[in-house]
C-alpha cells in the first residue's frame, strides 16, 4: 500500500481505479515565417474557434454546476477577447517572424508568470486559465481534436493538475473522484469539484502521480485529503465501513430536503445560509436554505485592490438576489477592520483593533463609502427580497444616523429616477453587549435583529476570538451569552421585530433547542450545516 495525502476540497469517499488523465499535448515548434499577416489571420480563426467551443461548454456547466461555475468559461471567453494578451501574440508574430502557436505559446508563458508572481492566491490560480485559454488556441490551429476526454468505465480520475474546461468535460458519471498531483484550493476546479459533488483531493504531490500506473486500486478520502494506492485489507475495511457511513447520513439528510423546520409540536423555524460571495450560491441552494441569513458583503471589499464601484456591487448583489428567487437575501453592510484589514482603507494601525476603528464606525466616519454600498443595495432590491443588516452596532444614536444616511439614499435614487424597493428591511447585528442590553430601545427602530455570536461572545467573555491560547476561558454557552441572547430575543418580540442568529452557535445543534425555546425565528449556518440543523429541528418535541 502506498499513501499520499493532499487537500480534500470536497468532503465524500470514493473507492475505484485510477485512471491517469491523457491530455493531447500539442508541442509548439519555433518557426520562421514571412507571411505575417497570415499568422494573424490563422490566429484570429483559431480564436474564433475556441469561442464557440467554450460557449458549448460554457452550456454543459451552466446545466451541470450552475451559473456561479459557468462563469468561468465568460472569464476564459473575456481572456481570449483580452486587448493586451492579443497585442502580445500580434506583436510577437510581426517583431520576431515567427509562428502564430509560438506566439501564443510565449504569450501563455508570460501572462502565466506574471499571474503567478502576484501575492494575492486568487489571481496565482488565474495562470491555469491563462494556459488553458492558450492550449485550446493553439491545438484549434493545428487542428486537432481536443474536446473529449472519452472514459470507458466508472474511474477516479488522476492527473497533474485539470484545467477547469477539461474538468467540465469528463463525463460526470462517470468520474468517482479527482485527484491531482498540484493545484490549489483556490483553483476553479476545485471549485467546480466541490460544485459537483465529486470527492476531491488536490496537491496530492508529484510522486503520487509518477508512481501510479492505469488501473491500480484507489481509496480517496475528501475529507482528509488521504490517497491509499493498493490499499493492505484492514484499511480497505475500514475505508469502506466510513464510506458507507458517510453515504448515510448523506442520504438522511438529503431525504429532509424540501422538507419544512418544523418540530415534532408544530413550532416552525427559517434556517437560511451565510455566504461570502456569489460564488457559494451553488451549495445554498443544493442544500435547501430557506434564504441567505448573512452575505458578509466585506469579502467583495477583501477581494478587490481598491474600493468596488458601485456598479461592481450592484451586479454582486443582483446576482446573489436573483439566484434567490424570491427568498430572503440578508446582506451586511461592510465589516472591515480587526481581523479584515484591506490596505485601500488607509486605516490606522490600532492597539486593539477589535475595539477599534471598524465596521459601522468606519461607515459612520466615512459616509461616502457608505452611501456607495447603500445605492448598490437599494438598487438590487427590485430583483428580490432584501433585507440590509448592520454591524457592531452599540447605540441608538448609530441607528438613527444610519436610517437618516438610508432615507437620503432613497431620496437621491428617487430624483435620478432610479426604481428601489419599498419591502426592504433593516436589521442590526446584536453583536455587542451594548447592542444586547439596550435591544428594548434598538428593536423599534429596526425590523430584524440578527445576532452575531462570534462577536457577541468575544466582546462579552474578553476573549479575544483570534487568540487560540485562550480557548479554554471562552466558554462558547456561557450563560452570560445566552442570557443576552435571550433578552435580545424577548425585546424583539415585545416589538414586532423578529430575531435570527447568524453567528457559528446558530449550527450548534446542542443548541438547537434553547434557541426554539427563546423564540429565535432564524438560524443561519454555513450552507453545509443547513440539513444537519433541520434534522435536528424536526427531531424536537418543544411540548414536553
Ligand atoms: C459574528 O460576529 O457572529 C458574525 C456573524 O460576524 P463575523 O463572524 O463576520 O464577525
Ligand atoms: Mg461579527
Amino acid at each position: 500500500m502506498r499513501k499520499y495525502v493532499g487537500k480534500g476540497v470536497y468532503g465524500a469517499i470514493a473507492i475505484g481505479k485510477a485512471s491517469i488523465f491523457k491530455r493531447q499535448e500539442v508541442s509548439v515548434r519555433r518557426n520562421r515565417i514571412t507571411d505575417t499577416q497570415n499568422e494573424i489571420s490563422r490566429f484570429e480563426n483559431a480564436k474564433t474557434i475556441s469561442l464557440t467551443q467554450l460557449e458549448k461548454i460554457h452550456d454543459k456547466a451552466l446545466r451541470e454546476v450552475g451559473e456561479s461555475n459557468a462563469q468561468i468559461f465568460e472569464i476564459h471567453m473575456m481572456m481570449i477577447e483580452d486587448d493586451d494578451y492579443n497585442e502580445s501574440v500580434k506583436n510577437i508574430i510581426e517583431t520576431q517572424l515567427v509562428n502564430a502557436e509560438y506566439a501564443v505559446a510565449v504569450t501563455s508563458d508570460n501572462f502565466a508568470e506574471m499571474f503567478r508572481s502576484t501575492e494575492d492566491s486568487y489571481m496565482q490560480a488565474r495562470a491555469a486559465d491563462v494556459k488553458d485559454i492558450s492550449n485550446r488556441i493553439i491545438k484549434n490551429m493545428v487542428s486537432e481534436k481536443s474536446e473529449t476526454n472519452e472514459i470507458s468505465e466508472k474511474t477516479i480520475v488522476c492527473a497533474d493538475d485539470l484545467a477547469p474546461s477539461e474538468t467540465v468535460l469528463l463525463d460526470k458519471e462517470k468520474v468517482m473522484a479527482f485527484v491531482t498531483s498540484a493545484g490549489s484550493s483556490n483553483s476553479h476546479t476545485a471549485i467546480l469539484a466541490r460544485n459537483m459533488n465529486i470527492p476531491a483531493v488536490i496537491g496530492a504531490g508529484t510522486e503520487f502521480l509518477s508512481s501510479l500506473k492505469d488501473g491500480e486500486k484507489l481509496i480517496v478520502d475528501g475529507y482528509t485529503g488521504e490517497i491509499f494506492v493498493e490499499p493492505d485489507e484492514k484499511t480497505e475495511t475500514e475505508m469502506v465501513a466510513k464510506k458507507k457511513a458517510d453515504e448515510e447520513k448523506k442520504k438522511l439528510l438529503q431525504e429532509l430536503k424540501g422538507k419544512e423546520n418544523v418540530t415534532i409540536d408544530g413550532k416552525k423555524i427559517n434556517i437560511f445560509a451565510n455566504i461570502g460571495g456569489v460564488e457559494n450560491i451553488g451549495s445554498v441552494l443544493l442544500n435547501d436554505a430557506g434564504g441567505i441569513g448573512l452575505f458578509r458583503s466585506e469579502f467583495l471589499y477583501l477581494e478587490n485592490e481598491n474600493f468596488p464601484t458601485e456598479e461592481q456591487q450592484f451586479s454582486a448583489y443582483k446576482k446573489v438576489i436573483e439566484s434567490m428567487a424570491g427568498k430572503t437575501v440578508i446582506i451586511r453592510t461592510l465589516d472591515i477592520g480587526a481581523d479584515k484589514q484591506v490596505d485601500y482603507f488607509g486605516l490606522e494601525k490600532e492597539e486593539n483593533p477589535a475595539l477599534g476603528m471598524r465596521a459601522i464606525r468606519i461607515c459612520l466616519t466615512r459616509p461616502e463609502i457608505f452611501k456607495t454600498q447603500l445605492r448598490a443595495l437599494y438598487r438590487a432590491s427590485v430583483y428580490g427580497k432584501l433585507g440590509i443588516m448592520f454591524p457592531m452596532i452599540t447605540s441608538v444614536s448609530e441607528v438613527e444616523r444610519i436610517i437618516d444616511i438610508c432615507g437620503t439614499v432613497k431620496n437621491e435614487l428617487k430624483n435620478e429616477n432610479i426604481d428601489y424597493s419599498d419591502e426592504i428591511e433593516l436589521g442590526i447585528m446584536i453583536e455587542t453587549p451594548a447592542a444586547a442590553i439596550i435591544s428594548d430601545r434598538l428593536a423599534p427602530l429596526v425590523d430584524f435583529f440578527s445576532i452575531g455570536t462570534n462577536d457577541l461572545t468575544q466582546y462579552t467573555l474578553a476573549c479575544d476570538r483570534q487568540n487560540s491560547k485562550i480557548e479554554e476561558f471562552c466558554d462558547t454557552h456561557h450563560e452570560a451569552v445566552l442570557r443576552l441572547i435571550e433578552m435580545s430575543a424577548q425585546n424583539a418580540h415585545k416589538n414586532g421585530t423578529w430575531i435570527g442568529i447568524c453567528g457559528e452557535l446558530a449550527a450548534d445543534t446542542t443548541l438547537t433547542e434553547t434557541f426554539m425555546r427563546m423564540g429565535i425565528d432564524e438560524l443561519s449556518v454555513s450552507p453545509s450545516y443547513v440539513l444537519k440543523v433541520r434534522d435536528t429541528v424536526r427531531k424536537l418535541d418543544l411540548s414536553k
